[in-house]
């Protein structure tokens, strides 16, 4: 099948990476480590461990993310060594993740300290979208830790975004519109691009491809030949700032899925945060202009088997049809595990995706002219609503208690709004 491929004019993807983001982490919950070199290592550490973190007074030193520490010890004599603390920087995660989706829905985390998010309309104006990054960069300064720093970078694929992250650090905004490539580019090494290890940097070398430059002026056939498979291609074409064709990028599924610290697993506070993650799949899918013809949960227990289950429906953006249906899967759940087995892990998914204006007719569904459905419309205009004013804004009529961000200690957890008590 041959399929056309075009290239994106303007900035569509933002892309957060989190500033030595182990090492802020333990500098805000221990404000004694503020301005000293630190450096996080595994548990019990001697001084052939490495660092996995380094701070950035640490990295003035030359101490970086891999270092033995008796190699940093020398060249920073008074640096502080830190054993890794992972469920601290989870929990960071969440809430910096939390953070961005006060600014912007997720499209994917990336990692623990990285995430992209897809702009839409208005907001891939350079001076829109510069805008958004100074907020979330501000929210997450105010919100979660003023130690903690990241660097944004805009683009027009999540590549060249990623890519754009890099150029400044720390506390960097780099906007790299397609006009300027690949100019801002001719600075860095082939093994600074993500996706170019070292052994990938040999191959290039050994094809005579030993920087930006040489990389820039290969054809994508060349690129395929030199990866030794389509990777190549791709790569080439993300670089170039060319989305690939819609059926081949196109999302497969809205997923997400939370690990739960030991407070939120009993199954009446896990329940919430299901929930919660649906609803806020479901503000993607919407925002997307996608209807889901299925639902996927999985729940791991402590002791019995993973629950995993799965329904196809009639495609909708109906938030409440959607929970109806995880519901279901929660009853059954339950009825399995019984109702005290505490829960680790919960993940809903959305899938069967449709565009909404493709989605067939259903004689069971009453539909407004447009194809919407009242539920629906509804929803979209509650987006619409957070979006311009903040999530705690119209919190009574919405989302007032669920949102992820308060599913730590202050969650009222019969705030979450039923279909009875919405409709009333
Ligand atoms: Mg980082």
């Amino acid at each position: 099948m041959r399929t056309e491929i075009r290239p994106v004019s303007g900035l569509r993807y933002l892309f957060l990476d989190l500033n030595s983001y182990f090492a802020s982490v333990e500098q805000q919950v221990n404000p004694r480590l503020l301005g000293k070199p630190v450096a996080v290592v595994p548990i019990a550490n001697t001084d052939a461990t490495c660092a996995i973190a380094a701070s950035y007074e640490a990295k003035a030193f030359g101490v970086k993310t891999g270092m033995r520490i008796y190699e940093a010890k020398k060249l920073c004599p008074g640096l502080i060594t830190i054993d890794a603390r992972h469920d601290l920087y989870v929990e960071y995660h969440h809430r910096i993740m939390d953070e961005v989706q006060n600014h912007l829905p997720i499209e994917k985390e990336r990692s623990i300290d990285e995430a992209s998010c897809r702009l839409m309309g208005d907001e891939c104006k350079p001076e829109n979208a510069r805008e958004l990054a100074r907020a979330i960069k501000a929210g997450i300064r105010a919100k979660v830790g003023d130690a903690l720093r990241c660097s944004v970078g805009v683009a027009s694929t999540v590549l060249l975004a990623k890519i754009a992250s890099k150029l400044q650090k720390p506390d960097g905004l780099v906007l790299l519109p397609p006009e300027e490539l690949p100019g801002p580019l001719l600075k860095l090494k082939l093994i600074d691009l993500p996706g170019i290890g070292w052994s990938m940097e040999q191959h290039l070398f050994n094809a005579g491809v030993t920087s930006i430059a040489d990389l820039w002026a290969l054809a994508p056939k060349q690129a395929r030949i030199i990866w030794g498979s389509v990777a190549g291609e791709r790569f080439w074409y993300a670089l170039h700032g060319y989305e690939l064709p819609e059926g081949e990028t196109r999302r497969g599924s809205i997923g997400h899925s939370r690990m739960l610290s030991p407070r939120m697993r009993p199954p009446e506070h896990a329940r919430i945060v299901a929930r919660a993650l649906l609803l806020k799949a479901a503000v993607r899918l919407r925002r997307y202009g996608d209807a889901a013809g299925a639902l996927g949960f999985s729940a791991r227990p402590e002791r019995a088997p993973r629950f995993v289950a799965d329904t196809t429906f009639s495609p909708t953006q109906d938030s409440f049809v959607l929970l109806e249906q995880l519901e279901k899967f929660w009853l059954e759940m339950i009825r399995e595990n019984g109702r005290h087995e505490p829960l680790k892990k919960v993940s809903i998914w959305l899938h069967h995706l449709v565009p909404i204006e493709k989605r067939s007719a259903d004689l069971f569904i009453a539909r407004r002219p447009d194809g919407v459905s009242r539920g629906e419309a509804l929803w979209t205009a509650l987006d619409k609503l957070v979006t311009r004013y903040g999530r705690g804004t119209v919190a009574p009529a919405s989302q007032h208690g669920v949102t992820l961000q308060y599913l730590g200690a202050k969650i009222a957890f019969n705030r979450v709004p039923d279909r009875v008590e919405f409709v009333e």
